[in-house]
């Protein structure tokens, strides 16, 4: 046998679309080989559980491997192979994938198939002269045959030898690619990529430094760790192992402070563990650590517009076969079942920090530090989220005590009101620097808060906004005076009638004669600091304290 055709296209240039354009990224193309292989292999593995392939399924591993001196790079699977027939359906036309019978066929042993769209085998002429496939189905008595295509619409088909069952799809790299024929570019690649399919993907051998250089050791160099810890249930898996698995996927990071394994199959399929790292305080270093899957192959770890923006600072592995993995950003904004993902991860989130609030309040409280910029930057951008936080977002006052909203609003609304019924929160952005306007504050028996960080003062006009009646107040401002005060006996003033009008007048002279008529002069005992302090309204306050100190 042996054939000519032209692969079936409506248009005769399609190969430079798909050259050019079809993917931004031209690494790519080993991710796409490298499925191809895994999904043959995966698809023989369904047929070999139900019965319908009977023989050995042997050695199921995939091999990828480069000659230099021949220019190629060629990925070998012991799979499912094909029937000329099924090359002439599959390969011949753009567009056309198995995958999606094999699903309806196999649906209920749960195949796991990666390929989609039937177009991710032709990325591989986006680095390639010519490529060869040379395939043996796994049908007995089927023959084995070689296509080789190179990049223009001609194909030529023939019969071949393989004694194995499987396919090799031998990519002759072309002379602007040649980068892809060193080990290093493919390691990394594979590493990327590759790193959790579920089939052995072999990459030559392990290598050890010896007698001055680097050699190939007896042991097969296996890039791939076939049941990566989210694939795994949540009961068989330790601390220790998430640990492990974070390490794994951020070397150099601190250990994280919690994780969620996400485990969703209805109304779409998701897995995956998300850990929340020590945030630093810089934001923007946080961010895009989370890595997308599908089906175990690596797809990106740009989230932004498919997570909501927060949690992004959010790190681990999310793997969704309902995640499209050939397809623009703003195509993934829009996708209807990324949305769901999107509701689902936030409210799982929130369900779990609502939860070890609940359980472990003190290991909350411990690590509120490290966790506060997360929930407060997921509480400014997403209102669901706003909603579940309320439940545990913490307040801490000057002495580190921790309150939730309700909590801190029972401790002071019946003290700290002002006269127009706001209940006024104090707080202090620099406990240092404010000392003495602290301790005026509670000295008075006022509590103060410490709001010290990145976001604060976003969170304090949302605060304000979102609670009723409620009012934040700088503890050096002037409003804390106006405050309805508690009972205080030794806030009585020691002065006699004489003393505080001859204290009015000194006052008095130092202002400007037009000024005059915009303040009013009181007195109020400092208790230990000091035994009276002017008190004035409005613009002139920060002037009259200046002069009250001289
Ligand atoms: P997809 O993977 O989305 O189905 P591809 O363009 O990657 O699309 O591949 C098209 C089809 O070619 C696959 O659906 C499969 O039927 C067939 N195919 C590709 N590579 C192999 C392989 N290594 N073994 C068996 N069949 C393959
Ligand atoms: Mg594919």
């Amino acid at each position: 046998m042996s054939k000519k055709g032209t692969i079936g296209v409506t248009s005769d240039n399609i190969f430079p679309v798909i050259k050019k354009f079809l993917y931004s990224d031209h690494e790519i193309f080993l991710r796409e080989i490298v499925s191809n292989a895994v999904d043959a292999t995966q698809k023989l593995r369904t047929l070999a559980s139900v019965g319908e392939f009977k023989g050995e399924t042997g050695d199921l591993r995939v091999t990828v491997t480069i000659d230099e001196a021949a220019r190629t790079i060629t990925v070998s699977d012991r799979g499912v192979g094909m029937t000329e027939e099924e090359v002439e359906k599959y390969i011949n036309q753009i567009a056309f994938s198995s995958a999606e019978e094999f699903l309806e066929k196999y649906k209920d042993d749960k195949a796991a198939i990666i390929g989609h769209f039937g177009l991710g085998f032709y990325s591989a002429f986006m680095v390639s002269e010519r490529v060869d496939v040379i395939t043996r189905s796994f049908r007995d008595g089927a023959e084995a045959v070689k296509w080789s295509c190179d990049g223009s619409p001609e194909f030529t088909l023939e019969a071949t030898d393989k004694a194995e069952r499987g396919t090799d799809i031998v990519m002759h790299i072309d002379e602007e690619n040649s980068e892809f024929l060193g080990r290093e570019k493919i390691e990394s690649l594979l590493t990327k990529y590759c790193k959790f399919l579920p089939v052995p993907i072999i990459f030559g051998k392990k290598q050890e430094w010896k007698n001055g250089k680097m050699q190939d050791t007896d042991e097969d160099n296996q890039i791939n760790d076939t049941h990566p810890a989210w694939t795994k249930k949540p009961a068989d898996l330790k601390d220790e192992d998430y640990k492990t698995f974070y390490r794994a996927l951020y070397p150099m990071s601190d250990e994280p402070l919690f994780w969620i394994h996400l485990n969703v199959d209805y109304p779409f399929n998701l897995t995956g563990i998300l850990y929340f790292p020590k945030i630093k305080n810089n934001l923007e270093l946080q961010r895009n650590k989370i890595q997308l899957y599908s089906n175990q192959v690596y797809v990106t770890d740009e989230v932004q517009g498919i997570v909501p923006d927060f949690l992004t600072l959010l790190h681990g592995v999310i793997d969704s076969p309902d995640i499209p993995l050939n397809v623009s950003r703003s195509y993934l904004q829009s996708d209807s079942n990324v949305k769901k993902i999107s509701a689902h991860i936030t409210k799982k989130v929130a369900d779990r920090l609502e939860e070890i609030f609940k359980n472990d309040r003190s290991t909350f409280e411990e690590k509120w530090d490290s966790l506060r910029l997360f929930v407060q930057y997921g509480m400014l951008t997403d209102e669901k989220f706003y909603d579940r936080a309320t439940k545990f977002f913490l307040l801490s006052d000057i002495e580190g005590h921790k309150y939730t909203l309700d909590e801190y609003r029972t401790l002071i609304e019946g003290v700290q009101t002002d006269r127009d019924g706001q209940v006024v929160y104090l707080y202090a952005t620099d406990r240092e620097a404010q000392y003495s306007h602290v301790k005026r504050a509670t000295d008075k028996g006022y509590s103060v808060l410490v709001l010290d960080g990145q976001l604060d003062t976003h969170t304090v006009s949302q605060l304000e906004r979102k609670l009723e009646k409620t009012h934040f107040v700088r503890v050096d401002s002037d409003t804390i005076n106006n405050l309805i005060r508690k009972e205080q006996p030794s806030s009585e003033v020691k002065l006699s009638d004489v003393e505080r009008s001859s204290l009015i007048k000194l006052f008095e002279a130092r202002l400007p004669r037009e000024e005059k008529k915009h303040f009013n002069v009181a007195f109020e005992s400092l208790g230990t600091e000091a035994e009276a302090v002017l008190i004035t309204q409005g613009e002139f306050m920060r002037r009259m304290r200046d002069m009250a100190q001289l």
